[in-house]
């Protein structure tokens, strides 16, 4: 078999941990596997990278950003190699630009166009084992990217659809993929399996265990995922096409998001436009807007528009939102950021009713305010206020009866 492993921040965050998880790799090669690794940066690093940037400039520029951060990956790259070495095999640390990985230019959250990876192929036809570090690609121009948070997940799944890779194993800090974060809610149940349009709205709504982007290239290749702990043998969720017993289960889990903030324009034109104005300078500026609410006005003249961004985005959104007040005919602007999202996903709500419902119904019973609702075919969130998210989710997952029976 030829096994794609890729190991997150605490599985290499320490030399210790470093040398436990080229133990493992070094057991499945042994097993008379191939494997190629993907390395994220040690625990932290990403963010202290970060931090030290954020000590010199409030808006440090994206590019530079790009080529600060990927260093991070590399360092563990290299060390996990020679690690490798160390325990008697053949091992090679590469950057994102050695595998031929080419990226759009959108720093910081660019999109992978292409794979070459041929460095990568040749290294393992001479039964090398590759180290790559994850998060990173290459312009077509040259120029270092990071492919967003998380996003070694997203070239573990991509290296292993390059290959045709048999399975891509994700390593992490917990068994498995679960009913809803398990260091949250204790009570919360590994899934043994999970279908990958499951995963991609529970990932999307914040379960940060995968990264989305990851997902969606797992389904769009139909690359077979296992995540599973790098600190145990266990064997984890596996995360594949939908099949028919998955559909039986209303609600599989419950995801939370801290990282949104909600914009409202109060007091808008109501006419032909205006929406059209607002999201379409938003758009231009590359941020990405979750929900949107808008209210039907009870006057005929103005009404009022609420949305979600990403909180990275919420000021640079505000300024853009501002600058166009007076076109949009609008009142003011406001911004909260202490706001989080919780949803609920389920393939089986397709043909269940009620699920929003009971809810809503649960939020009320604890006097929890819902400030914003959306839905999809599988999927219902919620907005609230953030200092209720712990027990919105606690509540959600016991309603649904997600725990252990
Ligand atoms: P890594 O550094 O290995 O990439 P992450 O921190 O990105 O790990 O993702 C693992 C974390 O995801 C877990 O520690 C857990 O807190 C969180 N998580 C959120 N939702 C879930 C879920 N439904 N199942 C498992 N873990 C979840
Ligand atoms: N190191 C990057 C991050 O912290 C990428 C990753 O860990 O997947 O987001
Ligand atoms: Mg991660």
């Amino acid at each position: 078999m030829l096994v794609v492993q890729k190991y997150g921040g605490t599985s290499v965050g320490s030399l210790d941990r470093i040398k436990a998880v080229a133990e493992k790799i070094a057991s499945t090669y042994k097993e008379g596997n191939r494997v190629v690794a993907v390395v994220s940066a040690m625990a932290g690093e990403t963010d202290k990278l970060i931090g030290l940037a954020n000590q010199l400039s409030q808006n440090p520029d994206e590019r530079e950003m790009d080529l600060l951060l990927s260093s991070g990956e590399r360092i563990s790259a290299a060390l996990t190699a020679i690690a490798i070495r160390q325990v008697g095999l053949k091992a090679m640390s590469f950057t994102g630009r050695q595998v031929g990985i080419i990226t759009d230019e959108v720093h910081t959250r660019a999109k992978i166009e292409r794979i070459t990876a041929e460095r990568v192929k040749k290294a393992v036809e001479e039964g090398v084992i590759p180290v790559i570090a994850g998060f990173q690609g290459i312009t077509e121009k040259s120029d270092v990217t990071t492919l967003g948070r998380g996003g070694s997940d997203l070239t573990a799944v991509a290296v292993a659809a390059a290959l045709n890779a048999d399975i891509c194993e994700i390593y992490t800090d917990v068994e498995g993929i679960y009913t809803t974060d398990p260091n949250i809610v204790p009570e919360a149940r590994k899934l043994e399996k999970i279908s990958y349009d499951e995963m991609l709205e529970l990932a999307s709504l914040g379960a940060k265990v995968l990264q989305t982007r990851s997902v969606e290239f797992a389904k769009k290749y139909n690359v077979p995922v296992v995540v599973r702990s790098s600190f145990s043998d266990n064997p984890g969720t596996l995360v594949m096409k939908e099949d028919k017993e998955m559909e039986k289960v209303v609600v599989s889990g419950v995801a939370y998001d801290k990282n949104q903030a909600k914009i409202t324009v109060i007091g808008v034109h109501d006419k032909p436009g205006i929406a059209a104005k607002l999201f379409n300078s938003i758009a231009e500026a590359n941020i990405i807007v979750d929900m949107i609410v808008q209210n039907v006005s009870s006057d005929g003249k103005s009404t009022d528009i609420s949305f979600t961004v990403p909180k990275v985005d919420s000021k640079k959104t505000l300024n853009i939102t501002k600058g166009i007040v007076t076109e949009l005919g609008a009142k003011s602007v406001n911004l909260r950021e202490d706001i989080a999202k919780v949803s609920i996903v389920g393939v089986g709500m397709r043909t269940h009713s009620g699920v929003a419902a009971k809810m809503f119904e649960t939020l009320a019973r604890q006097g929890i305010n819902i400030l914003m609702i959306s839905t999809s075919e599988i999927k219902v969130s919620c907005v609230i206020d953030a200092k209720y998210t712990e027990l919105a989710v606690r509540v959600l997952h016991d309603a649904f009866e997600l725990g252990e029976k």
